[in-house]
């Protein structure tokens, strides 16, 4: 979605060729995206001349001679290009206005989400959408942008960076390479945000802004009224769209989360917030060397979470006990916990009843997981779960490790633990690989010794 940059630019470009334009005709080819009666948009606009193209936050405002202005948002994909009076409409094509001159503005929007309405220009700025904008970035006040951040307490503050209420035009671009440049967690509680921090933001948000008007906003996808012309700030943005890379400041693997449905990339160790714990989450088949990692950490002092030491605590609890008992028979259990050889037998050759022991075991995992993160106590937390990438914990963690290592290997070191590797590796078939890499800020080699897997990451100084 174009944000601040793109739109101005695109009203920078419009400027070089559209005012002095009177319109001769108005083709409304998609009436839904005009809030206007059409018959009133294309009668009142027929005869008036362009005078010149503004922008607020992410609007376009058109103005025309007799006091129009035509308010313009192109949400998704909208995009205006200049072209022939009387051109044959594509399928996306939305309105066009032909000119005298025998020209015209073409309004095109694959997405179809592209809004236009034509308003009274001395009353445009006093009436919804632009009356409940927040100020544009740099006419922002930080006493009243810390106070309009603290009344909305709930929302993280990259959210409340890309609410247009408090502040207009930024968008998940923006408020990314904002927050990386202001070194401020995107996970942040906006009722958090300090005073300091307020006009840090406000100033990082001003000099992002600034520099990518000045490259012509990003071409991420073009949203440029004219064939051939393209932003290059996309060269210039240190985070968006680079999770897993390298940070541009330290090193770190930047990490890729979802914060209020969209993708946000943040550095966790410049990002990271004071007081709140580091989270590592280590993920690979089983015998991959998971728990050669979680040792590693340990001895640097951070707090591992063991899902299968917590599923062991969970058979001891009386409730879960029962639950077990009633599903899976008494015999299973053991007077200070579960027979694991039964329990393997019978969940290895049954998947529902697999899912039926995850059912009950689940949520006590989780929930002892989550009261240790939210107790903050614990400054470095490392997580060791088998389904770290199916739990909610994935979205927390601000580094996972992910270990590789081949089949054969793994085989090998089952029979060594004593543990029938056949039902071992049947049971963990459904690892998800794939996913395991693409989450992984680090991936290591587990297919080597255990100094082998330690020297790997001794490479990480930042652990
Ligand atoms: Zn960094």
């Amino acid at each position: 979605m174009p944000e601040l940059p793109e739109v101005e630019t695109i009203a920078r470009i419009l400027n070089t060729f559209l005012p002095g334009k009177t319109i001769q005709a108005v083709r409304i080819i998609r009436a839904k995206n005009i809030e206007n009666d059409p018959a009133f948009f294309t009668h009142t606009l027929k005869g008036k001349t362009f005078l010149h193209v503004s922008r607020r936050g992410k609007y376009l405002l058109f103005h025309l001679t007799d006091g129009w202005v035509v308010l313009s948002h192109l949400r998704m994909e909208g995009k205006y290009f200049e072209g022939k009076a009387g051109q044959a409409p594509n399928p996306y094509d939305i309105v066009f206005y032909d000119f005298t001159d025998g020209s015209s503005l073409r309004y095109e929007d694959v997405r179809k989400f592209g809004r236009l309405r034509l308003n009274r220009e001395d009353e445009v700025e006093n009436i919804p959408p632009l009356s409940e904008l927040g100020p544009e970035p740099w006419e922002a006040k930080p006493d009243v942008f810390l106070m309009d951040l603290h009344r909305h307490a709930s929302l993280p503050i990259k959210s409340a960076l890309m609410d247009q209420h408090i502040i207009a035009g930024i968008g998940n671009i923006y408020a990314d390479e904002t927050l990386f440049a202001a070194k401020i967690s995107p996970k942040e509680a906006a009722k958090d945000v300090d005073e300091k921090q307020a006009i840090t933001l406000l100033q990082s948000a001003n000099a992002v802004l600034k520099e990518a008007v000045l490259e012509g906003g990003s071409t991420i996808r073009s949203y440029h009224p004219k064939q051939g012309m393209s932003g290059q700030m996309q060269n210039h943005l240190e985070v968006y769209g680079k999770g897993n890379t390298p940070c541009p400041r330290c090193g770190a693997p930047l990490r890729s989360i979802r914060i209020g449905q969209r993708s946000s990339v943040y550095c966790p160790v410049c990002q990271h917030e004071e007081g709140k714990p580091f989270i590592v989450g280590i993920s690979g088949p089983i015998a991959s060397g998971k728990s050669t990692v979680s040792a590693y950490l340990a001895k640097k002092g951070y707090r591992i979470l063991d899902a299968d030491e917590l599923s062991h605590e969970a058979y001891t609890v009386p409730s879960i006990r029962k639950k077990i008992a009633r599903s899976f028979g008494e015999d299973v259990l053991t007077p200070t916990g579960i027979d694991r050889a039964k329990m393997l037998n019978i969940v290895s050759e049954d998947s529902k009843k697999r899912k039926r022991l995850e059912r009950i075991i689940h949520p006590y995992v989780y929930q002892k997981t989550q009261e240790v993160i939210d107790a903050g106590k614990d400054l470095i937390i490392a997580i060791d779960m088998p389904l770290l990438l199916t739990s909610p914990f994935l979205n927390q963690c601000d580094l996972v490790i992910g270990i590789a290592a081949p089949e054969e290997i793994r085989y090998q070191r089952l029979i060594a633990r004593g543990v029938d590797p056949k039902r071992a590796l049947e049971l963990n078939r459904s690892f998800p690989m794939a996913k395991c890499k693409k989450a992984a800020g680090i991936l290591l080699d587990g297919s080597g010794s255990l100094s082998d897997l330690e020297q790997q990451l001794d490479a990480y100084p930042f652990l």
